[in-house]
């Protein structure tokens, strides 16, 4: 096409924006390519007719009349609780083809959190008039709730149309608050509870289990290991708190009070995972550690 060298440098090109306060509406596009010009000043002048017996000595409204936002055969209906960008324009003017990338990035990057819709106010004539266009393009900004806080004519650079939402108090770029949310497990646990560590939430071994009696009632842990670290985290009083405690003689299987034990520590040599055993039986203690390259200990009574 013979109107390849305008396109091809459109930035070069500087558009210079339609007045806001009605002024010519041919002055929304200095396009230089002269058949779409025609095209846009048709349009433009039908728009200007319209209006000028319309809105003749008014001043530019604020607010689009309710049935004015619903034209369903030229874009969709606003989404509840979304801002919305409506662009009336047409795919034959020069602006309104720069605008389109723009408006399909915008439509990309802010899916639901703005609708962006565009009227061709060649093919639906209608919304000349339903959204008093002076000039294409013109970009209406509404509110969630359907309410038109704002408009613009002429090409608007996607920057300076993210400055307004936010002047308007809608920051699309705003981080999402990351909100707490607890992990759903990716089955049902069917395990009997008293089988299943309070702490790690592991299988508890019954040669290692750890009763810690609460007053809601007793805490089962999986071995020495979890109780520890539960104990740590205690953040009451834990005077005399190993009394409530009772630990599994790992020779019998037996329970055991806490303070009668002794504790050998160790790593298993298959999953290199540290293991805590409890004894009350010294010799049964020094044993396990054979070997284990562990230290025996007590806890202070
Ligand atoms: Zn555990």
């Amino acid at each position: 096409m013979s109107q390849t060298d305008d396109r091809d440098k459109p930035s070069s090109a500087k558009l210079s924006e339609a007045p806001e306060d009605g002024g010519a509406p041919a002055a929304a596009c200095p396009c230089r390519s002269h058949w779409k010009l025609g095209v846009l000043v048709l349009v433009a002048v039908m728009a200007a007719m319209v209006l000028a017996a319309k809105y003749r000595g008014a001043p530019a409204p604020q607010a689009a009349p309710a049935a004015a936002q619903s034209l369903p055969d030229a874009a969709p209906a606003a989404q509840a609780g979304l801002p919305r960008l409506l662009e009336l324009g047409s795919v034959s003017c020069i602006p309104c083809q720069m605008m389109a990338p723009i408006l399909d990035q915008l439509r990309k990057e802010y899916a639901g959190k703005l609708q962006v819709d565009f009227i061709d106010v060649k093919e639906h004539q209608e919304a000349i008039d339903a959204y008093r266009v002076r000039a294409i393009p013109t970009q209406v900004f509404f509110e969630p709730s359907g309410r038109e806080i704002f408009r613009h004519e002429g090409f608007f650079p996607k920057e300076d149309i993210l400055a307004t939402w936010k002047e308007f108090g809608v920051d699309l770029n705003a981080k999402e608050p990351v909100a707490f949310k607890r992990l759903q497990p990716a089955q049902a646990d069917t395990r009997p509870p008293d089988t299943v560590c309070y702490m790690c939430d592991g299988d508890i071994n019954p040669k290692t289990l750890v009763t810690v009696r609460t007053d809601k009632g007793d805490v089962r842990l999986c071995s020495p290991h979890c109780y520890f670290i539960m104990y740590s985290c205690l953040t009451e009083d834990k005077a005399d708190f190993e009394k409530r405690v009772s630990v599994t003689d790992y020779a019998t299987g037996r329970p055991v009070p806490a303070t009668d034990a002794v504790y050998v520590e160790g790593m298993d040599a298959q999953n290199s995972r540290p293991w805590i055993r409890a004894y009350t039986d010294r010799t049964e203690a020094t044993d396990a550690e054979k070997g284990s390259g562990s230290t025996r200990w007590r806890p202070a009574a």
